[in-house]
């Protein structure tokens, strides 16, 4: 496997097409740290990890959380795809070293992930995968692997139109924004409205508008109850009322609320996408889903509803 940094095409080097949709899954809904146990059976317990896909095109994968992994094994043979990484937080990446098709020497996968502060993103994986913390390293692995510094970019993936801009939370972390399929989707797991000290709660950054700005689906942290807020305020995470904030300001056809917080059983995450549809609606705004894992959304072209498809992976 070969680590290197590789340049993002500028725009005139790939052409952006409209055609019949995407098929959104949701592979990993979990913020934090995985879990499991009885009081997740439907929720689901991997963390951070969805696929967008469009026909003809490769796929495109948001976070390598646990949910990569189960992913993984659902391909079948060499797996050639890119990926958006928001951070670097653990439950973004562990899924990386357990994805099955890796393991194969023809797979490829290219990473765009956050310019850091220090060093470049390949060098962070080769930081965080080495060990005695795993047993091997990145370049150990048989598929090749490479990885794009990316921070407030344009940029086409293939037929996909992608933007990246930073938004609020703990460490470098990205918002993207994809437009593919006549579609477009924002992803946002990790957002903490305020968790700057002294940054006010009650505002959506333009950087985040940018993002969202008409969406058909947007996919956004959902983590703390209003109570738990206030409390892990500096955890950089969002309530579902400011996700739905975020929706209707930016015009977001509909929500999924996301990265569910561990502590969060099925019930909980009810009784919260409940609350929050109500509070939408009382809004005038999106239609409010909870993520779910094993979901699949079928996004037909701008201006038709998004529905739900078959709760079963295939
Ligand atoms: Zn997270
Ligand atoms: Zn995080």
């Amino acid at each position: 496997m070969v680590l290197r940094a590789t340049r993002i095409p500028g725009p005139d080097e790939a052409g952006f097409s409209v055609s019949n949709g995407v098929r959104v899954a949701f592979h990993g809904v979990r913020g934090s740290t995985p879990v499991a146990g009885p009081g997740y059976g439907r929720y689901g317990g991997h963390s951070s990890c969805v696929t967008v896909e469009s026909e003809g095109e490769a796929p495109l994968v948001l976070d390598l959380g646990t949910g990569f992994s189960t992913y993984g094994c659902r391909v079948e043979g060499e797996f050639h795809g890119s990926v958006l990484l928001t951070h670097l937080h653990w439950d973004h990446v562990m899924g990386l070293p357990f994805f099955v098709p890796l393991h194969q020497a023809e797979s490829t996968l290219l990473v765009y992930g956050p310019r850091q502060t220090e060093g470049s993103l390949s060098q962070a994986f080769e930081d965080l995968m080495r060990p005695p913390y795993f047993p091997i390293r990145p370049q150990e692995l048989p598929g090749k692997v490479d990885f794009v510094d990316v921070s407030e970019d344009d940029f086409p993936l293939g037929q996909a139109k992608v933007r990246s801009r930073w938004v609020r939370h703990n460490g470098p972390t990205l918002g993207f924004r994809v437009e593919l399929g006549g579609t477009t989707i924002a992803y946002i797991p990790d957002h903490g409205q305020g968790c700057s000290h002294g940054d006010p709660d009650d505002y959506v950054p333009d950087a985040v508008l940018e993002l969202c700005d008409g969406v058909d689906l947007l996919i956004h942290d959902a983590q703390h109850t209003l109570e738990e807020y206030r409390s892990h305020r500096h955890w950089g995470h969002s309530t579902p009322n400011y996700a739905v904030r975020v929706a209707r300001e930016a015009g977001a056809a509909r929500l999924v609320l996301f990265h569910h917080d561990p502590r969060h059983t099925d019930d909980i995450i009810d009784d919260i996408a409940r609350d929050a549809l109500e509070y939408s609606r009382n809004l005038g705004g999106a239609d409010v889903i909870a993520a779910q894992e094993g979901l699949v959304l079928h996004i037909p072209p701008s201006g038709t509803p998004v529905t739900a498809g078959a709760m079963a992976l295939r």
